[in-house]
């Protein structure tokens, strides 16, 4: 998978150099490349964004210079994102199904957010006849600063759905928020007591049958919690 994220803030995705995403580029499985919009500007003071039409608080990101920065990376097949607390919210459905997509291009917001013609423009039939799809998402009902980190948690909620990226493919096989909106059961690992709390007697009987049957109890309970 090619992932482009364009900001104005590329110091911001360093961390996506470690760990194993970090792996996963130099293992060829990915590549991550930021751009810096400040770089599509023409003018001496790189101007990025002005007032709102319509007046109101806040600056509005130009359409002019984010086109030219999405057009630089833009290709067919593409999955254009942008980001915004207005968009369809993130979840572990939209990360399986952008998994496996060839191509998503990132376009972090900040101030008031991105003027809406580039949204327009990149909806428009001629680019869904190349394939290419955009769309707005949010990563939950609360307000960032910017679009960087939320881009940075949907490419790692993405990536380490994709075959190869995780050292140990089963982590994904009992994981919270599947189909059935399972969540998975709590776990413990060694000493057998800490500060006086004992791991669960059954985790320690060998019983497969009764582990089974504890954890998937234990999920169901954390469900009905988390629902209410
Ligand atoms: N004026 C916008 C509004 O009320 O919807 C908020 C703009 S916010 C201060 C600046 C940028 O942060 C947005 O353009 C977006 O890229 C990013 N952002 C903020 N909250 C977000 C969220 N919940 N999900 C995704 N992106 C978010």
């Amino acid at each position: 998978m090619k992932i482009d994220a364009i900001t104005i803030f590329p110091e911001y995705f360093a961390p996506l150099q470690l760990s194993l995403l970090g792996k996963a580029q130099e293992g060829g499985l990915l590549s991550i490349n930021v751009h810096d919009l400040r770089a599509q500007t023409k003018d001496i003071h790189h101007t990025v964004d002005d007032a709102p039409y319509g007046g109101g608080a806040g600056m509005v990101m130009l359409a002019d210079v984010w086109g030219n920065a999405i057009d630089g990376v833009i290709e067919d097949g593409s999955d254009l994102i942008i980001l915004t607390p207005a968009g369809r919210r993130f979840t572990q459905e939209m990360a399986q199904e952008l998994s496996v997509a060839t191509h998503l291009i990132f376009a972090c917001g900040r101030y008031e957010g991105i003027d809406d013609r580039v949204r327009e423009h990149y909806s428009q039939q001629e680019y869904a006849d190349r394939n290419i799809r955009v769309r707005e998402v949010s990563i939950g009902d609360y307000v960032l600063g910017g679009g960087e980190v939320a881009s940075m948690v949907m490419i790692e909620a993405i990536t380490r759905l994709i075959p190869g990226v995780l050292g140990n493919p089963l982590s994904l096989a009992e994981e919270s928020h599947n189909e059935e909106g399972y969540l998975e059961y709590p776990n413990y690992t060694r000493p057998q007591e800490w500060r006086g709390i004992e791991v669960p007697p059954v985790l320690l009987s060998g019983n497969h049958g009764a582990i089974a049957t504890w954890r998937s109890s234990q999920a169901r309970q954390r469900k009905d919690a988390n629902s209410n």
